[in-house]
């Protein structure tokens, strides 16, 4: 049987380096064994995704070279590859699952689910389904359907005993069915969640080996149970280690950039981040750090996988990345830098900012130096303001992180209105409160015009400024940190 692997993002935000980490090992792997790697959309959530995500992701694996052999831009013979497109696939699963007793209707209404939980948890019990509606009859489901009551569809899940199931980087887990919920296979909406689609569509696009994040290991009763009603034949499984940061904490966007456009946008070259995502878990069998995507095909061995989680560590990926810079060509060097500096989607908006502050081309430079390059390195000095204390500074940085990561539209329109709504509801003077933002950002008291800066710059680029901006004025304590989010919550900023 021909080796066929995938990669199934869900399209709610920007494109994720999680992603691109798990694309790489399902890619590199099909392709050693000459078998190939599909591309499916989960958009399974239809509230949270969007086709400008799903566009960003195709975009950030192509930057990657991680393309695909099936997927929803290309097509392939088992499509269509996504969710959305496929429901009628699933709702005829779920008809089966319920046909055979693997799966039950629910009519239980949200209030009624909510007492019970609230009851399991007075008891110091974990919250999950009760199992209200596995005692209705056939007459009464029917009735109950015809009428039109809003229902979903649950997966029946064994009172005792425990699900055994192996992944090839761990060996055997065992966990108990009653640490399983009876999962909700399919919403009120008709969509099916998650854990329906992925066993559903894994079973029918012929998938042979999944390698996916650790945080599905508890999933799997789940998808082990919904095969098993099937009667079909489990995949091989290989749950990748979480990547974490230096902390050993998951990774997480407040302490790493985890977008890869933020990698893309700094000047990382794809090449260099794909060999550090290869080194995530891994290693060559000779240990060598920088090796090509050709040789990691050739020697990846999913034996050699650890299930310890690697710490994603920025400084270690620049260097890698300066071993690449240091081996390319002066041409190649010349090239790769002026379309990495020329890219239009980014600069495109700079150059109206430019155009009315220029008189000669020489004097571009000087003005985009932070948003081209890198902030200048800055002091705790460089902050003193005459009317806010050290203190008020960092809230500000703070409340300003903040404001910007509850954005929906990344526009310089609403980043400014967020900006000013809160200046004016943490009771600061607005030329104060972006006085410390645009030090932190560009490194100097005057620049381009702050909203339209930070619009360009991106919201993972600011983010890492502020932090870094509030880190030089001596961080935040957990004592401080609890104080702002009291008063951040208490801010009225509708
Ligand atoms: N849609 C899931 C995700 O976003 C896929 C998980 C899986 O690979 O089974 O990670």
């Amino acid at each position: 049987m021909s080796v066929r692997t995938r990669v199934a993002p869900s399209p709610t935000g920007t494109p994720h380096l999680g992603t691109a980490y798990i694309a790489l090992f399902n890619k590199a792997f099909a392709e050693q064994q000459g078998g190939d790697f599909i591309l499916r959309i989960e958009d399974s959530d239809a509230a949270r995704s969007s086709k400008q995500s799903e566009a960003d992701i195709l975009d950030a694996l192509k930057w990657l070279n991680l393309d695909w052999d099936e997927g929803p831009d290309i097509g392939g013979s088992l499509g269509p590859y996504r969710v959305s497109e496929r429901l009628s696939n699933y709702e005829s699963h779920a008809e089966e699952l319920i046909g055979t007793g693997g799966a039950f209707r629910c009519f239980c209404t949200p209030e009624r689910l909510d007492d019970v939980r609230r009851e399991q948890q007075r008891r110091g019990e974990t919250p999950k389904y009760d199992g209200h509606c596995l005692s209705l009859s056939d007459d009464e489901v029917r009735r109950r359907v015809d009428a039109g009551e809003p229902h979903v569809v649950r997966l029946r899940v064994p009172e005792s005993g425990d699900c055994v199931f192996t992944d090839q980087i761990r060996g055997e887990i065992s966990i108990p069915w009653q640490q399983v919920d009876m999962q909700v296979l399919v919403k009120s909406d008709g969509f099916p969640t998650y854990h329906l689609c992925a066993t559903v569509d894994d079973h029918v696009m012929g998938i042979t080996h999944i390698l996916r994040g650790e945080e599905w290991i508890s999933s799997c009763p789940k998808h082990v149970l919904i095969y098993d009603y099937f009667g079909w034949q489990f995949q091989e499984l290989f749950h990748l280690p979480l990547l974490r940061n230096k902390d050993q904490s998951k990774m997480s966007k407040r302490k790493n950039p985890t977008g890869i456009n933020f990698y893309r946008d700094r000047g990382y070259l794809p090449e260099a981040l794909l060999n550090y995502l290869a080194t995530m878990g891994w290693s060559m069998p000779d240990e060598r750090e920088q090796f090509s995507y050709v040789d990691f095909v050739k020697d990846l061995d999913l034996g050699r996988i650890t299930p310890r989680g690697p710490v994603f560590d920025v400084e270690k990926l620049d260097w890698l990345n300066g071993c690449y810079i240091r081996d390319l060509s002066d041409d190649e060097f010349q090239n790769r830098f002026a379309s990495w500096a020329g890219d239009e989607q980014r600069f495109r908006k700079i150059v109206t900012m430019l155009k009315a502050r220029t008189e000669r081309f020489d004097q571009v430079l000087p003005q985009v130096d932070y948003i081209v390059g890198d902030r200048q390195p800055i002091e705790k000095d460089a902050f003193s303001h005459k009317s806010l204390s050290e203190e008020e500074v960092v809230k500000i940085l703070d409340f300003a992180a903040r404001a910007l990561e509850e954005l929906s539209s990344w526009a310089s329109g609403e980043i400014g209105e967020a900006l000013r709504t809160t200046a004016e509801e943490s009771g600061y003077p607005m030329r104060d409160f972006v006085a410390p933002l645009f030090i932190a950002l560009s490194g100097r008291s005057v620049a381009l015009p702050l909203f339209d800066s930070i619009e360009v710059l991106g919201l993972e680029l600011t983010r890492t400024r502020l932090r870094s901006a509030i880190e030089i004025l001596g961080g935040i304590s957990n004592k401080k940190l609890k104080k702002l989010d009291k008063e951040w919550a208490k801010l009225d900023r509708a």
